[in-house]
């Protein structure tokens, strides 16, 4: 584990100083996330996403835990310190966190708790601190990132998004951030109205997308562990709903083929989609390959491809201590940052 200088998280500190006032301005009328609700997240109030509001400045985490299935840049040999926060501002019908991001299951944690996990997972061997879901619990999250720095935190955050982030926000993490990991879930607005409730998603995500390799550029790795960059994560739908060539194309097309792309084939009919007769289904392997060859041929050379039994092995469920205890395989990496493999379209 590659610890940052004192002087870097002290800067740290001085940096969350500087933007907290702007988060609970944005908070106040409250567009953090795509939705842009407008309501005062500061004085109780809750928005499509449905964040408790109660107690006042807390965050509620679902789980946090040493995770050894992330990519393997952000794993590394000491894990990825994850921590689940609670609810979401999108409404996947397919989502397989849906324990946490629909039902809510989790506890409520002030930003001085919020600080011991980052530490305490620090302590554990923890290669970077990884943030899932955390847009709508921003506040919290800053206030304890905050407190973490100031009392020992040495480690790289990793902010781990559905891609549907305010702008403005994002700007504001600014040097805060130093991994993004990015969904890109849709590129039409039919599905991503649909299956999400958020039928501008294409237009929020590629903007957030612009402007996260506008701070961090591609993923600079060392000792075998992702320091900075952006990581794109792409959940193949059934039927072409994800608009997979689509997005490798826009990727093309904006010059961002030094992005690490990670195309997963991990795609089950969870939580509501067995009601939608066309995500009622898995990806063919033949259609996974192809996709990953296109990447490839498209001048991608950092593509991250899944192993055919990831759907298993990736199903989490936050109903046990370790989410993900029968995980087993790891997305494995084509181009120079790991061995290449992929799987090769069927003759
Ligand atoms: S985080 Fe997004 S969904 Fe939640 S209240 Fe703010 S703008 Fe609305």
């Amino acid at each position: 584990m590659t610890r940052m200088p004192q002087e870097q998280a002290l800067e740290r500190v001085a940096r969350i100083d500087a933007v907290l006032a702007s988060v609970e301005s944005l908070l106040a009328s409250c567009r953090l996330c795509g939705h842009a609700c407008g309501v005062d997240r500061m004085a109780g109030k809750s928005g499509f996403c449905r964040t408790p509001t109660e107690p006042a400045g807390h965050a509620y985490v679902s789980s946090h835990t040493l995770h050894f299935g992330e990519e393997p840049m952000l794993t590394g040999r000491g894990g990825s310190g994850t921590v689940f926060f609670t609810h979401c501002n999108l409404r996947c019908v397919f989502c397989q966190n849906h324990q946490i991001s629909q039902s809510g299951i989790g506890e409520a944690v002030a930003p001085d708790e919020l600080a011991g996990m980052f530490i305490a997972l620090q302590h554990e061997g923890a290669e970077n601190i990884n943030l899932v879901t955390p847009t709508h619990y921003i506040h919290p999250i800053l206030v304890g990132l905050r407190r973490a720095y100031e009392t020992g935190l040495a480690l790289p955050v990793v902010y781990n998004t559905n891609g549907y982030d305010g702008i403005e926000l994002l700007r504001l993490l600014e040097g805060i951030v130093d991994i993004y990991l990015p969904d890109v879930k849709y590129m039409e607005e039919s599905p991503a109205r649909q299956y999400s409730q958020a039928p501008d998603y294409p237009a929020v995500a590629k903007a957030t997308i612009l402007e996260m390799y506008r701070q961090v550029g591609p993923v600079a790795i060392v000792d075998g562990v992702a320091r900075k960059g952006i990581i794109i994560r792409h959940l193949i739908l059934p039927n072409g709903h994800a608009g997979s060539y689509d997005l490798i194309l826009w990727l093309r097309d904006a010059g961002l083929q030094e992005v690490t792309l990670g195309l997963m084939s991990q795609y089950s009919p969870q939580h509501r989609a067995g009601t939608y007769p066309e995500l009622d289904a898995r990806i063919g392997a033949r259609e996974y390959a192809e996709i990953v060859r296109y990447a490839l041929d498209q001048g991608f050379e950092h593509v991250l491809a899944q192993g055919f039994d990831s759907a298993d092995v990736y199903l989490p469920d936050f109903g046990r201590d370790q989410p993900f205890e029968k995980e087993g395989s790891r997305l494995q990496a084509s181009g120079s940052q790991a061995t290449p493999r992929y799987l090769k379209p069927e003759a």
